[in-house]
């Protein structure tokens, strides 16, 4: 056992001192101890624990870097006056990182010296995943989304059924494997489980806007478990089947669902991930219903008369700058729209990201940093929430349920499938 241990610390060792480059140097090297991103993380400011700031979550690549890089650092190791780091240190931050981070990136925003926090931690992360230090639920999430394709075992039988109820619901074939289609859309876990409205909604928008686009049966899921879990190699290969499918369909574009971080993997991390560009470009479902609606081909009627809200997922938002896109398609079909404080690219996670919510042991932490969200939600006393991320959607619906709260969630795509001016724009 004590040799299997010593293993697993070589391993995360080896991948923390492979990490560390010029980025790490300088966040190390420059960070001032402010604790100014304290305030900024929701597990810091909803628990009130000094655990759970974003500097401390970074700490065991700090201790590594101190005692390898600093010159103090080096001296005191040599002199033996520092302690190592440990297997049990490894075992200590694998609950700080995977259940009290969400990757949500806002502690990033605010360090004075322009401090990539989150992408420390994610490095962090992947240490403790290749060493064997990640929760049991998403170990079994990754291993189905590498045997069966999808993290939650949803197989391509499911989603043709899926499919025959929106075919059913709307008089509308869904295509599939079209080669050379323009669009090649992707769906996401929860939304072929927990929201098949989502593709209901996407039919009908693609019909109404003449939009030449297929599913495919080798690449349907956008879940990358492999970002969850924070190990890179995996991420690439989920990455990998996306890019597969897609050659094989000639598509021009791949569209990332509502979901906040399939859209950070395929948009942003999948070429570091599989070590080459794509032949193809890769939008978000919301990118391209404002391309669509700025084109005038999307064409809308009527306007929504509740109190309505946004929530900024943090993954498509913050992270990936699509801030514009869902004010500009609220715009014509809401009369009383009201923005949350802090929204746009400094709005507070759900709590759920970066793997949160697949975690059950994480779910009485998640709880209480959504009182963050519930307080935002509270403050405004609006009638729903509209969202653009099938998690935070789930891990919200949960939350308002556990504080009786009873305000419906929405997805964006959805409101405007429900708005669309049946007369056809092609
Ligand atoms: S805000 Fe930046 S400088 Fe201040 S403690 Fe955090 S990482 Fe360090
Ligand atoms: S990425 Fe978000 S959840 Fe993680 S430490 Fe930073 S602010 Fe906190």
């Amino acid at each position: 056992m004590g040799e299997q241990m010593s293993e697993r610390l070589e391993k995360g060792l080896a991948v923390l001192r492979a990490e560390m480059d010029y980025k790490v140097h300088s966040f190390f090297s420059s960070c001032v101890n402010c604790g100014v991103c304290a305030e900024s993380c929701l597990f810091y400011t909803e628990t009130n624990d000094p655990r759970y700031t974003p500097i401390y979550k970074t700490e065991p690549m700090r201790k590594l870097w101190k005692s390898e890089y600093s010159f103090w650092g080096r001296l005191a190791s040599k002199l033996g006056m520092t302690k190592p780091l440990t297997e049990a240190d490894l075992a200590d931050w694998e609950e700080l990182v995977y259940d009290g981070c969400s990757m949500c990136g806002r502690c990033s925003m605010v360090c004075p010296v322009g401090v990539d926090i989150s992408m420390v931690i994610f490095k962090v992360k992947h240490a403790l995943a290749v060493a064997g230090f990640s929760p049991e639920g998403l170990v079994e999430t990754t291993q189905r989304a590498i045997d069966v394709g999808s993290p939650m075992g949803v197989t391509l039988k499911t989603v043709q059924a899926m499919i025959k109820h929106v075919e059913a619901n709307t008089g509308l074939s869904v295509p599939m494997d079209v080669e050379g289609a323009d669009y090649m859309a992707l769906l996401s876990s929860n939304e072929i489980a927990l929201y098949p409205e989502y593709l209901e909604s996407l039919v009908k928008i693609f019909d109404h806007a003449g939009v030449s686009w297929t599913l495919s049966s080798q690449a349907f899921e956008a879940t990358n478990s492999g970002l969850q879990i924070g190990n890179k190699k995996i991420a690439g290969q989920l990455v990998q089947r996306v890019v597969d499918g897609a050659e094989k369909l000639k598509v021009k574009t791949v569209i990332s669902p509502e979901c906040g971080h399939a859209y950070t993997a395929l948009r942003w991390e999948g070429p570091n991930f599989i070590g080459k560009a794509y032949p193809f470009r890769v939008v978000h479902i919301l990118e391209l219903l404002d391309e669509l609606r700025a084109q005038g081909r999307i064409k809308t009627t009527g306007m929504e008369t509740d109190r309505l809200t946004f929530h900024d997922p943090c993954s498509i938002v913050r992270r990936g700058g699509v801030q514009a896109q869902p004010r500009n398609l609220l715009e014509p079909i809401t009369e009383n729209f009201v923005e949350m404080a802090d929204h746009g690219s400094m709005n507070w996670c759900c709590g759920g990201g970066g793997g949160v919510s697949g975690n059950e042991r994480a779910h009485d932490l998640k709880l209480t940093a959504f009182n963050k969200k519930k307080s935002q939600i509270e403050e405004l006393k609006v009638d729903a929430v509209v969202t653009a991320c099938s998690n935070c959607r789930m891990v919200m619906e949960d939350g308002l349920e556990a504080n009786e709260m009873e305000i419906p969630l929405l997805g964006l795509t959805e409101l405007i499938a429900e708005h669309l001016d049946e007369k056809r724009t092609s």
